[in-house]
C-alpha cells in the first residue's frame, strides 16, 4: 500500500499579515505537484485568506489549525467549517496537544469537530500523543488508544481512510527533544493496528499516520523513511521556508 506523503507546516500563533504572506509565497515558490508528496500550511485563522491568496495555482493547500463544530449563530470567537473552506481550506488540524492542554480540550470535543470538519468537506488531522510522564511510567500505548478512541468516536468506516492522524509525543513538541525514528515507528505500527481494529485493515492501511514532535532538516529523513510514517506535522521548523522545504524534500 503507498500512502502518499504529507507534510503540513502548524505556524500555530506566530507570524503578522506581511510575513506570513512572505513565508507561503516562498513555499508555494520552491514546491511544485508531486505525487508522492503533499504539502500543506496552517497559518492562524485571521490570515488564511491572505495566504490562500498567495498560496492560488501552487502545489501547496491551505490548512486550519481548528473549528467550532456548530452552524452560524451565537458562537462569539469561534470559526466553522463552512468559513473555513470559505477561506480557502482544504484542511484542519484536531485536538493538538497544545489545545487538549491549554484550553481543556476533551476528546469528545475533538470527535464532535471531526464530524463537523468531515461534514464541512474539510480533511482532519486529528492528534493524539503522550506526556513525558505517561511515557516513564509505561502508559504510551494506553493515553493514545483512549485518545483515538475517543476523538474518532462515531467516525463512518467509510469516511475514516481520508482521515490524517498525528502522532506527537508531548515531550517532543517544541523541546528540540525528538522521539528516535524506532520509539515513532513503535507507536505507528501501534496506531495502525489500532485503526485495523476501529475499521478494518484496509483502511487502516490507508490511512496516513503523521509525526509531529520537533522535526528537523536533520533528522526528517529518517523519520520519514519509517514504514508507517507517512508524513509530519511541523511547528517551529515550518516557519522557515529553508528549513520546512528541506523537511518536504526528505519525504
Ligand atoms: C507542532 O506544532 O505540532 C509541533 C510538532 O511543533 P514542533 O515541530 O515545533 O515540535
Amino acid at each position: 500500500m503507498s500512502r502518499r506523503t504529507i507534510i503540513a507546516g502548524n505556524w500555530k500563533m506566530n507570524t503578522r499579515a506581511a510575513g506570513g504572506a512572505q513565508l507561503a509565497q516562498g513555499i508555494a515558490d520552491a514546491v511544485g505537484e508531486n505525487p508522492t508528496v503533499e504539502v500543506v500550511v496552517c497559518p492562524p485563522s485571521v490570515y488564511l485568506s491572505r495566504v490562500g491568496d498567495v498560496l492560488a495555482g501552487s502545489a501547496v493547500s491551505l490548512g486550519a489549525q481548528n473549528l467550532y463544530p456548530a452552524q452560524d449563530g451565537a458562537f462569539t470567537g469561534e470559526v466553522n467549517a463552512a468559513m473555513l473552506c470559505d477561506s480557502g481550506c482544504r484542511y484542519v488540524i484536531l485536538g493538538h496537544s497544545e489545545r487538549r492542554a491549554i484550553l481543556g480540550e476533551t476528546d469528545a470535543q475533538i470527535s464532535e469537530k471531526l464530524a463537523a470538519a468531515l461534514a464541512g468537506n474539510l480533511v482532519p488531522i486529528v492528534c493524539v500523543g503522550e506526556t513525558l510522564e505517561d511515557r516513564e511510567s509505561g502508559n504510551t500505548e494506553a493515553v493514545v488508544e483512549t485518545q483515538l478512541r475517543g476523538s474518532l468516536e462515531g467516525l463512518d468506516e467509510a469516511r475514516a481512510s481520508g482521515v490524517v492522524i498525528a502522532y506527537e509525543p508531548v515531550w517532543a513538541i517544541g523541546t528540540g527533544k525528538t522521539a528516535s525514528p524506532e520509539q515513532a515507528e513503535e507507536v505507528h505500527a501501534f496506531i495502525r493496528k489500532l485503526l485495523g481494529e476501529l475499521f478494518t485493515e484496509d483502511v487502516a492501511q490507508q490511512m496516513r499516520i503523521q509525526y509531529g514532535g520537533s522535526v528537523k532538516p536533520d533528522n526528517a529523513k529518517e523519520l520519514l523513511g519509517q514504514p508507517n510514517i507517512d508524513g509530519a506535522l511541523v511547528g517551529g521548523a515550518s516557519l522557515k521556508v529553508d528549513d520546512f522545504v528541506a523537511i518536504i524534500n526528505a519525504g
